[in-house]
C-alpha cells in the first residue's frame, strides 16, 4: 500500500516535471515564432502566444508554471537579445510573476474552474486574469526599459499602453483555443451548423482582404477593417458551444489582423496599436455576448425543470384532491356525491336495456355498537364492514359508496334485481360472521373486559327505471324496502320488484 503510493506520488512528480518542460518549451517556441513572423516591434514584443501559455499554464497549473515561463524568457534573452541583459531578466521575471497574480485575483472573483463557463467566470478570466497578467507583464517591463534608457514620461505611458494592448490581444485571441480547444467536436446534428459557421467566416475574410487589397482600407484609415468580422462573431457568439465560437473568433481575429497589417507598410507603432485595438474590442464583445448566451441558455434549462417538476407535483396533488374529493375519508368508499355521478354514468351506459340494480344497506343497531364499544371501534366497523363487501362485490364492476353514517349504497351494474336479491343475501351473510374482541366501555367487572363486537345489516333492494333521467326515484324505492327489511325484524333482505328484467 505504502508502497504503491509512494511510485505513484513519484510517477505524478516525473508527469508534473515533464509537464512544465513541456510549457518551456512552449513558450521558448512561442516567443522565437512572434521574432520569426515578425510580430516585434521596436524591441517590445508582441507575443501573442506566448501572453496566452503563460496565463494558461499558470491557470491550469499553479504557480510552478512560472519557472518554465521564466526560463524560456531569460533563454531566449541570453541567446537571441544578449543586449537587452540585464533588463531582460526583469522583463523575464514580469513576464512569468504575471499571469500568477492575475489568475489570483480571477479566482477572487469567480471560482468555476473553466475561465469561459458564464458571464463571472468570463469577466474574471478577461478583465482580472489576462487584464491584470497584461497590465503587470506590461508594467514591470516599461518600467525596467524606461529606467535603463532614460525614457521620458509620455513616452513611457506610451510603450506601457502599447505593451499591454500587445499582451492583451495575444490573450484574448489565444488563451481561449487552449482551454477549449481539446473539447472541441463536431456532432453530426451540428455539422450543418458547422458548415454555416465556416462559410460565413470566409466570407468575412474575403469582404477584409477585398477592402485591404482594392486600397479602400487605406483610404479609411487601414486600422478599423477588423469590424467587417463584427457580424460574423457577433453571430457565432450566439451558439451555445463555447469551443466552436472560440475557434471562429481566433480565425477571424488573426485573419483581420494579417489582411490588415499586410498593407500597413510602415508598422509604425500607432497601427499596430490601432489594428490589436479593435480586434481587442471585438472578441472582448464577442466573448461577454457568448457567455450571456451561456447564461441564457442554463437559465432556460433551469426554468424547464422547474417547470417539469412543477407539473408533476401538480398532476400528483391534482390526483390526491380528486381521490379526497370522490372517496370517504374514514372508509375509502365512494362519497354521496361521487355515487350519484357514478349512477349517472351507469345509467347512460345502461342505454335503456341493460339491467341496473341498487342494493341500499343499514348497519342494525349501531347505535349500541357505540354505546357498548366506544365511537372508535364503531369507526373500526365500519371500515371493516366496507373491506368485507368490497370482498365479495365484483372488482371493478360493482360501486360501493358510503351514503351517510352508517348507510351504504351498492351498484350492480348488467343485473336484474334478482341476482341483485342473491348478491345481497350473500353480503347480509358474511357481514354476520365478523366477529373480532375488543374491551366494554362502563362495565361492572372492570375496564379489561372483553366481548365479541358483532353486527348484522338490513339491505334494501330495487332495479333501476332505466327511462329515468337519474337514480333518485330508485333510491326512493330502495330505501323503503331496507325500511320494509328493518320492520321484519333486521338482518334481512327485501327487494322492490316493481321493476324487473328476467
Ligand atoms: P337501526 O337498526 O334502526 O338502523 O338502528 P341504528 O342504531 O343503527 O340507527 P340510528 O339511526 O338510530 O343510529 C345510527 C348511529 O350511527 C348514530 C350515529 O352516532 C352512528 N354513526 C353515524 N356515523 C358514524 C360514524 O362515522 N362513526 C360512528 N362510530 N358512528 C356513527
Ligand atoms: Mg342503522
Ligand atoms: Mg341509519
Amino acid at each position: 500500500m505504502q508502497k504503491t503510493s509512494t511510485i505513484q506520488r513519484s510517477r505524478s512528480t516525473i508527469q508534473f516535471i515533464l509537464i512544465l518542460l513541456a510549457i518551456g518549451i512552449a513558450s521558448y517556441l512561442a516567443i522565437r515564432f512572434a521574432y520569426q513572423v515578425g510580430f516585434a516591434n521596436n524591441d517590445i514584443v508582441a507575443i501573442w502566444p506566448a501572453a496566452a501559455l503563460s496565463y494558461w499554464a499558470v491557470r491550469r497549473f499553479g504557480p510552478w508554471a512560472m519557472l518554465p515561463i521564466f526560463m524560456a524568457d531569460a533563454i531566449n534573452i541570453s541567446i537571441n537579445l544578449q543586449h537587452l541583459i540585464p533588463i531582460g531578466y526583469i522583463n523575464a521575471l514580469g513576464n512569468a510573476v504575471a499571469p500568477w497574480l492575475g489568475v489570483i485575483l480571477e479566482r477572487v472573483w469567480s471560482k468555476s474552474e473553466q475561465p469561459f463557463e458564464n458571464v463571472r467566470s468570463t469577466l474574471a478570466s478577461l478583465l482580472a486574469g489576462m487584464g491584470v497578467l497584461s497590465l503587470v507583464s506590461a508594467s514591470i517591463g516599461t518600467v525596467a526599459i524606461a529606467a535603463h534608457y532614460d525614457i521620458p514620461l509620455p513616452a513611457t505611458m506610451a510603450l506601457l499602453w502599447q505593451w499591454f494592448l500587445s499582451d492583451y490581444t495575444g490573450c484574448l485571441v489565444f488563451a481561449p483555443l487552449l482551454f477549449t480547444l481539446p473539447q472541441l467536436r463536431f456532432p453530426i446534428h451540428q455539422r450543418k451548423q458547422a458548415v454555416v459557421d465556416a462559410i460565413l467566416v470566409l466570407v468575412s475574410m474575403v469582404g477584409v482582404w477585398l477592402v485591404t487589397s482594392s486600397g479602400l482600407s487605406e483610404r479609411m484609415g487601414n486600422y478599423p477593417t477588423a469590424l467587417l468580422t463584427m457580424p460574423a462573431i457577433l453571430w457565432l457568439a450566439l451558439h451555445e458551444d463555447t469551443p466552436r465560437v472560440v475557434l471562429g473568433l481566433a480565425i477571424l481575429s488573426v485573419g483581420s489582423f494579417m489582411f490588415t497589417i499586410q498593407v500597413v507598410d510602415n508598422l509604425a507603432a500607432v497601427a499596430w496599436m490601432a489594428v490589436q485595438l479593435y480586434i481587442v474590442m471585438i472578441v472582448f464583445c464577442g466573448y461577454v455576448l457568448h457567455a450571456l448566451q451561456l447564461d441564457r441558455a442554463q437559465l432556460l434549462q433551469t426554468l424547464a425543470r422547474e417547470r417539469d417538476f412543477l407539473e408533476l407535483r401538480i398532476s400528483e396533488r391534482t390526483k390526491e384532491l380528486e381521490l379526497l374529493a370522490t372517496t370517504d375519508a374514514l372508509t375509502g368508499a365512494l362519497n354521496r356525491r361521487s355515487f350519484f355521478i357514478t349512477a349517472q354514468k351507469e345509467l347512460k351506459r345502461a342505454r335503456g336495456v341493460k339491467p341496473l340494480s341498487v342494493i341500499l344497506l343499514d348497519i342494525d343497531n349501531f347505535k349500541i355498537i357505540n354505546d357498548t364499544f366506544g365511537h372508535a371501534v364503531g369507526d373500526e366497523v365500519l371500515v371493516i364492514l366496507v373491506k368485507i363487501i368490497q370482498g365479495v362485490i365484483r372488482d371493478g364492476q360493482d360501486n360501493m359508496a358510503r351514503l351517510g353514517g352508517e348507510e351504504f349504497a351498492i351498484l350492480l351494474p348488467e343485473t336484474p334485481v334478482h341476482f341483485a336479491m342473491q348478491a345481497a343475501e350473500r353480503l347480509r351473510q358474511a357481514v354476520e360472521e365478523i366477529s373480532f374482541q375488543r374491551p366494554v366501555l362502563f362495565n361492572q367487572e372492570g375496564m379489561d373486559f372483553q366481548q365479541d363486537v358483532r353486527i348484522t345489516c338490513s339491505f334494501g333492494v330495487t332495479e333501476c327505471d332505466l327511462r329515468a333521467t337519474d337514480i333518485n326515484q330508485s333510491l326512493v324505492r330502495a330505501d323503503n324496502a331496507l325500511f320494509q327489511a328493518k320492520r321484519n325484524g333486521r338482518n334481512r333482505v327485501e327487494g322492490d320488484l316493481s321493476i324487473t328484467t328476467l
